[in-house]
């Protein structure tokens, strides 16, 4: 019998007889290949899981497989015990987790070869190396670092590399994977957003240019993602960089795991399979028996955790090299001020003052478009969206109001549709509001603008991200487009407009988050190497006596991250305890709520009949934090337990139960094991 995944959103795998022209020995085919198979009256193309001497199925109901599509399989034994050990971990049925192990070109009957035609450029493009970069000689915490990690080269041991903005941990990676490489192994880096990190890509190409690079991240051709894949699987990239979903992608002789920024939440997918790379990635680099690196400066509180508990090998990294030196933070309260337009006006100076001494300054806001909200002055009406619990956002250029939940689009009001006044006012503070007033304030300096709208087409990014590289006198002003990772030796002025969204999140992670940030965005100011160019941090507040903000800007992320993790152990809240969430969604207000009561009381009926099953703690329904998101209602359930187990138990019943329920097609629910928001 053949144990088949099939592309199906059942929880399920299928079983299948031979196909009745083979002549192979069951015996002889390995997990991994792929099989075209019979499925309702369709054809499909599967993975084979397991050949088996029994079935569940009635013999003579069984249906022969149409054919082996492989001989061999591209996909190590390791990584399919992974991918499966993913879907039942996250509650996701495995048909429908395929597309993660199986690239588009191989969902098919299509061979399994590499097919270059010209403009296919997937290896390392050497034009982009035109400086073969030099090796900076380590200080003595990066020596540290990087002996600690080729010390393991040959067993598995996680490494949180925690280190300041600007430590130097890029040329960890680099030296430590020299090293792999050297061993003639493979090595896999996931990075949060490679659009959005150009420089570190160029980095890469920059130090390895005689070795094969794979890079593979959504923005390819399915052509160019399928030889990037099958490079990787034969053995002929010696490094695959990618985003998230690469953490799939077969080695044929893995050395090294890297996970660039560790912290950044793409790394779980938030839809679907809503798997998390960082967490597979240390379970993968366990089974194939590889060190595995998680960088960061602002370290997730699970992998802090998890570095403090000494289950992962904590290396630090404290100053930053040469004469950069971490910027001077300062608090503006704005309380008692009046702003213009969201700046005081000690901000403005301090900005003319940067500016006039030929550096440049970056302000940080965390809003697209002119402003949040367009309202009456007479009669205090706003501008919402239809289909969402949310106000529309005024954008100028070109004038439109726009929905960032739904991206619907409307024509801006020229009176009230309640009172007929003619005064709409734009309140509060977007990236295009302040460019267009820092250009009145510095009408001879150049503003630029780096947000999703300002960079829309291909190369938009690149473009103003070389313009800012060229080092002259300029403001930039953007989103946490401009927090990531990017090297800025110009910037001395970083500005933080409006601190005090992230202060009040109703998230549980919301002080992370808002700590995360603030760190990476201030990381950007003070990283040149001239003595001279020293880096300032001014935030805005409203409540510069709050007391994470305090705690963070005089004692530092770590100093909040311990006080954080003290209060999600007496909470018992992650990482002190495993939690899920059961969302459900209709275009019916009532339903989702419905659905999921009746989901409650499986689960507590099912509670009943488990040993521990007091120890599983169940909230809700409550309403998601946006109830209303394009047109369909929206509840959730918490599940919560400090036994994972018994948590991991109860899903796996509930779900099956659930996908049974016919009754509410209507609802369309979903799983998410760790969820990153609630
Ligand atoms: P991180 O990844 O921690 O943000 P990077 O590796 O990007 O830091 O390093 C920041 C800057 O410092 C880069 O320009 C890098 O070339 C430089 N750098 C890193 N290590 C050293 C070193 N040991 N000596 C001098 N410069 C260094
Ligand atoms: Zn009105
Ligand atoms: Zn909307």
């Amino acid at each position: 019998m053949l144990r088949v995944a099939v592309p199906s959103p059942l929880r399920r795998s299928f079983d299948y007889t031979l196909p009745t022209d083979s002549t192979t020995a069951p015996d002889s085919l390995q997990p991994g290949i792929r099989v075209r198979v019979p499925f309702g009256n369709r054809e499909l193309t599967g993975i084979l899981l397991e050949v088996s001497d029994t079935t569940s199925v009635n013999l003579n109901k069984l249906k022969p497989a149409i054919e082996i599509l492989d001989q061999t399989s591209l996909i190590p034994a390791h990584l399919l015990s992974l991918w499966l050990w993913a879907a039942r971990y996250y509650q996701h049925p495995v048909g429908d987790a395929l597309h993660t192990l199986l690239p588009t070109g191989l969902r098919g009957k299509a061979q399994a070869n590499i097919k270059k035609r010209k403009n296919d450029a997937v290896l390392d493009d050497a034009a982009e190396a035109d400086h073969p970069d030099r090796e900076d000689e380590l200080t003595s915490e990066q020596q540290q670092a990087r002996n600690d990690i080729c010390a393991m080269s040959d067993q598995f041991q996680c490494f949180l590399l925690d280190g300041v903005t600007g430590s130097g941990k890029t040329e960890i990676y680099l030296q430590v994977i020299n090293d792999t490489l050297s061993h003639n192994r493979q090595v896999l880096v996931l990075v949060p957003e490679i659009s959005l990190t150009p420089q570190t890509l160029a980095r890469f190409r920059q130090r390895f240019v005689d070795r094969s690079i794979a890079v593979m991240h959504s923005g390819l051709t399915p052509r160019q993602r399928l030889n990037a894949w099958l490079l990787a699987a034969k053995g002929d990239a010696d490094i695959v960089i990618g985003t998230r979903s690469a953490i799939f992608t077969p080695l044929a002789r893995p050395g090294l795991i890297v996970i660039d920024e560790e912290h950044d939440s793409s790394f779980k997918q938030q839809d679907g399979f809503r798997y998390s790379a960082r967490d597979l990635g240390v379970m993968r680099a366990q089974r194939e028996s590889i060190p595995i690196v998680l960088g960061s400066a602002t370290p997730s509180l699970e992998s802090l955790h998890n570095a403090l508990s000494g289950r992962y090998q904590h290396l630090r990294l404290t100053r930053r090299p040469g004469n950069a030196r971490l910027p001077v933070t300062r608090l503006l309260d704005t309380a008692q001020q009046t702003l213009e337009e969201g700046f005081s006006s000690e901000l403005i100076q301090s900005i003319r003052q940067h500016i006039d001494k030929g550096n440049q300054a970056l302000v940080f806001i965390n809003r697209r478009g002119f402003a949040p909200v367009l309202q009456c002055r007479d009669c205090g009406w706003t501008a919402e969206c239809l289909h969402c619990d949310a106000r529309m956002t005024l954008h100028r250029t070109p004038a439109h109001l726009r929905c960032h939940h739904c991206e619907r689009r409307q024509p801006v009001h020229t009176h009230c549709p309640e009172c007929q006044g003619k005064s709409m006012l734009a309140v509060g503070i977007g990236t295009e509001r302040s460019e267009a007033l820092l250009q009145r304030h510095f009408p001879d300096t150049r503003v630029i603008r780096v947000d999703r709208d300002a960079t829309s087409r291909k190369n938009d990014l690149n473009d103003l991200l070389a313009e800012i590289n060229q080092g002259d006198p300029c403001i930039l002003v953007g989103t946490q487009m401009l927090a990531k990772g990017h090297h800025f030796p110009a910037v001395t002025l970083v500005a933080v407009l409006d601190a005090d969204s992230g202060l009040f999140s109703a998230d549980f992670r919301g002080q992370e988050f808002m700590a995360q940030l603030l760190v990476q965005v201030s990381g950007r100011a003070g990283r040149s190497d001239d003595a001279g160019k020293v880096g300032e941090v001014l935030i805005q507040t409203r409540h510069s006596t709050h007391q994470s903000l305090q705690t963070l800007i005089n004692q530092g992320y770590h100093a909040l991250a311990e006080q954080l993790l003290s209060e999600r152990r007496l909470a018992a809240m992650p990482p002190f305890a495993a939690m899920a969430l059961l969302r459900a969604e209709a275009m019916n207000a009532a339903a989702p709520a419905q659905f999921l009561h009746t989901a409650r009381l499986q689960a507590e009926q099912l509670l009943t009949q488990m040993p521990d099953g007091h120890q599983v703690q169940i909230s809700g329904p409550l309403p998601a934090p946006m109830e209303k998101r394009a047109n369909r209602y929206r509840q959730q359930l918490i599940l919560r337990s400090t036994h994972r187990a018994n948590l991991q138990n109860l899903l796996s019943v509930l779900c099956q139960q659930l996908e049974q329920m016919s009754t509410q097609r209507s609802v369309r629910w979903s799983v998410d094991v760790d969820p990153q928001d609630m």
